[in-house]
């Protein structure tokens, strides 16, 4: 047989543990499920993903038990839980030869997790939310996803890392190899720079100019966050050309000559401040700071983020459009540590 395209056949008599069922776990344990491999998913007794798991007809454990029968260990749940999960459940329990796996390099890059020298360490990253990694699979397609070995014990990780990245239905969209530090620096940047805090930063500044010039809130919402997406998806589907395609001559003049005056040399020279404080470890430890005492800064910035005025005009329209998403939650709380 001669494919290119990786198959889940080096994990066909793999017990697969899945460790965390929220967003990525959850897509993780059903696509590798439904790839007809063995997933036991590891959660706490006493939380909400228990009853869920089970639901959902998978095989539910504690995380240490899970681990014991395990030939891979997916570690899914939030990053900052994922040290002490290591070391009370994940270390004293895994079997040489293993394979551990991430989804986001941070706590081995940043060594918080220093993974035992006979166990494999590797890294399957989707790009996408897990939402859409099982969405897209349902659909029998598949969400991009990167990879990285960065321990091979076993001399078969790449085969793991393939298998893996197949059974999530990532091998039927596009697989990119990486590494663990390339993986993680790039992720902390996107999401912190222009995803996340860039994008939302770009609409907030937007609607206080219009709405501090008189306009109304609800005109200024429209113009500044709900039509945000219909420009996003012209970029993902088509890049800059397609954009320029289907808006008009106006907007794009506006774009060319109005555009760079927003976002000029003293936002890249930020960005690449942003991007040397994560190169260099300062944003990793400040964030493993911050949950170690306990999540109060987080805590304050979230609230402010949700107490701004274009959350309640937002509110208020959104439930006007109830197409627009009704099953999704929109608030989401911040965990103890
Ligand atoms: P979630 O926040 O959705 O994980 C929640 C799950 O973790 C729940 O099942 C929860 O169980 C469990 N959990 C929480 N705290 C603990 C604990 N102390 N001990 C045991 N289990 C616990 O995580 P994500 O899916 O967002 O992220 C998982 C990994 O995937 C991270 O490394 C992240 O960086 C990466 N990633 C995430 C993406 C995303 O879209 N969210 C995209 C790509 C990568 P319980 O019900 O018991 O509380
Ligand atoms: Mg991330
Ligand atoms: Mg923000």
């Amino acid at each position: 047989m001669s494919t290119n395209v990786p198959t889940t056949a080096a994990l066909q008599s793999a017990r697969i543990a899945v460790l965390g069922y929220g967003s990525q776990g959850r897509a993780h344990a059903l696509n590798l499920r439904d790839s007809g491999l063995d997933v036991t998913v590891g959660v706490r007794r006493n939380g909400p993903s228990w009853e869920k798991a089970a639901a959902d007809g998978l095989k539910v454990a504690e995380p240490a038990d899970a681990v014991k029968n395990a030939d891979l260990v997916a570690v899914l749940t939030p990053d900052m839980v994922q040290a002490a999960l290591y070391t009370d459940a994940i270390a004293p329990n895994l079997k040489p030869n293993a394979a551990l796996l991430f989804a986001h390099g941070f706590n081995v890059h940043f060594g918080q997790i220093a993974p035992r020298a006979d166990i494999d360490v590797i890294l399957v990253a989707p790009k996408g939310p897990g939402a859409l990694v099982r969405r897209e699979y349902e659909k029998g397609h598949g969400v991009p996803c990167i990879y990285a070995i960065h321990q091979d014990a076993s001399g078969k990780a790449r085969d793991k890392v393939l298998a893996y990245a197949a059974g999530i239905g990532g091998a039927r969209a596009l697989l990119i190899e990486t590494t663990f530090a390339e993986e993680t620096e790039t992720d902390l940047f996107g999401e912190q720079a222009v995803l996340c805090g860039g994008a939302t930063e770009l609409v907030l500044a937007g609607f206080e100019t219009l709405t501090e010039a008189g306009y109304q809130p609800e005109i200024a919402y429209y113009e500044v966050l709900h039509e945000l997406k219909l420009i996003v998806d012209l970029l993902h589907e088509g890049g800059l050309a397609k954009m320029h395609q289907f808006v008009s001559e106006t907007a794009q003049y506006g774009d060319l000559t109005r555009g760079p005056r927003v976002v000029d040399g003293a936002t890249k020279a930020r960005m690449k401040q942003i991007l040397d404080e994560i190169r260099d470890g300062r944003f990793a430890q400040e964030w493993v700071a911050e949950y170690k005492a306990g999540n109060g800064n987080y805590r304050a910035l979230k609230q402010k983020d949700l107490n701004h005025p274009i959350e309640q005009v937002g509110a208020g329209l959104r439930a006007r459009m109830p197409w627009l998403n009704p099953a999704q939650p929109t608030l989401t709380a911040v965990p103890a540590p």
